[in-house]
């Protein structure tokens, strides 16, 4: 079984009929609370439900065979598992994250978490070499966790897990990966030396823009990981069963969607790579920075994540993105529709974000309609 394809264990998920009634899908477990026995065990291995869900099984289950880790957990949120990973460390450890990544997140790490007492360093991930920046900011002091985001929102500067493994290992820390935007599709962290991969699963994991959820997989079912079941037992950020019943049911089309997303993306990129009015930011092109890195890591496409830095700046920019009909104006990715963003006004002056920028999150229209709209928008 180990060696079935995504795409099959996609499909099949979750897996063999559910007793009694040999039904083809799971059922929803609405229960907080179960039953003791007289000996005051658990006759079903179960106690109240903040521990977790049996509605969560076949999505985490389903999530640790596409990563190849030892054990998933799903979370109320992407921010609510990224945000755990950090709360099980303890006031004075320090962490070396981005500098260019997802905003609330690093948002959260420079006042929530620096409160806690967590030593923030930020690395230049769009140096020409990300890499050795990285090694420069983790120096002889000692760390405790390495933080990546790849590709990075919202310029999509790739970094080379393997060779950042490797830094972080020989620093003493943990390695961790926001893998949201490459899904386990195009992209296998624990693979590639991570210890832990983490998805806003709202975003391709779902798929359908109407679920709020983060995952967590581990390499080892290990200390690290105890604390981190801690974190959600008793931190509470668990999820429902009803949005982990429909996150699983988005999962089972994930590669089709990715993959139809990538190629449309990827269309897109090449159309206006040399067009004067815009700069195309998107790994899939071999001008770009990174383009070999995430040829490496990256199999079977680049994402559906891509943005346009309009010639002219911040006004020409503003007026593309209000002239656009079929992508739709807002925040978030990895939706069925395609979405238009103008990221340096959702993130605030704190935003390294240039402001000519528009993120496209690239859904499953036609890519001819697609560039048709982008065009008239151009116009
Ligand atoms: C959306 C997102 C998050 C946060 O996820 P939520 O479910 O919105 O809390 C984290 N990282 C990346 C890359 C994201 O796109």
């Amino acid at each position: 079984m180990d060696s079935l394809k995504p795409e099959t264990l996609l499909a099949q998920a979750p897996g063999h009929p559910a007793a009694p009634y040999g039904e083809i899908v799971p059922p929803i477990h609405v229960a907080t609370t179960y039953e003791r026995g007289t000996d005051l065990g658990y006759p079903g291995g179960r106690v109240y439900g903040r521990d977790g869900n049996p509605s969560f099984t076949a999505a985490e289950g389903l999530l640790t065979q596409l990563e190849g880790g030892a054990a998933s957990m799903l979370f109320a949120s992407g921010m609510a598992a990224a945000t755990a990973v950090f709360q099980a460390l303890d006031p004075g450890d320090r962490v070396v994250v981005p500098r260019v990544m997802y905003w609330a997140l690093r948002h959260w790490l420079v006042t929530e978490g620096e409160r806690r007492g967590l030593k923030v360093t930020l690395f230049d991930n769009l140096a020409a070499d990300p890499v050795a920046a990285l090694a420069e900011a983790t120096g002889t002091r000692p760390v405790k966790l390495v933080w990546l985001e790849t590709p990075a929102n919202p310029t999509w500067d790739v970094i080379d897990i393997a060779a950042a493994a490797k830094v972080a290992h020989a620093a003493g820390a943990l390695l961790a990966v926001d893998s949201t935007v490459a899904t386990p599709i195009l992209c296998r962290p624990l693979a590639l030396g991570a210890d832990l991969v983490m998805h806003a699963a709202t975003k391709y994991l779902n798929g359908h823009s109407d679920v709020l959820a983060g995952t967590l997989t581990t390499a080892r079912d290990d200390d690290f990981w105890a604390r981190l079941k801690v974190q959600r037992a008793l931190g509470g950020g668990i999820m429902g069963p009803f949005e982990a019943w429909l996150l699983l049911r988005g999962m089972r089309t994930l590669s089709l969607r990715v993959g139809r997303a990538s190629t449309t993306a990827m269309a897109i990129a090449r159309h206006f790579q040399s067009d004067p009015r815009v700069a195309v930011l998107y790994p899939g092109l071999p001008s770009f920075p990174g383009h070999e890195v995430a040829a490496r890591q990256m199999v079977g496409g680049f994402s559906g994540m891509m943005s346009l830095r309009v010639n002219g700046g911040r006004d020409r920019a503003l007026r593309m993105h209000g002239r656009l009909k079929l992508f739709r104006r807002a925040t978030s990715l990895g939706g069925v529709e395609s979405l238009v963003e103008h990221r340096a006004s959702i993130e605030g002056p704190t935003s390294p974000c240039p402001d000519d920028l528009l993120r496209m999150s690239i859904g499953l229209e036609d890519a001819g309609d697609l560039i048709a709209d982008l065009e008239q928008a151009l116009a």
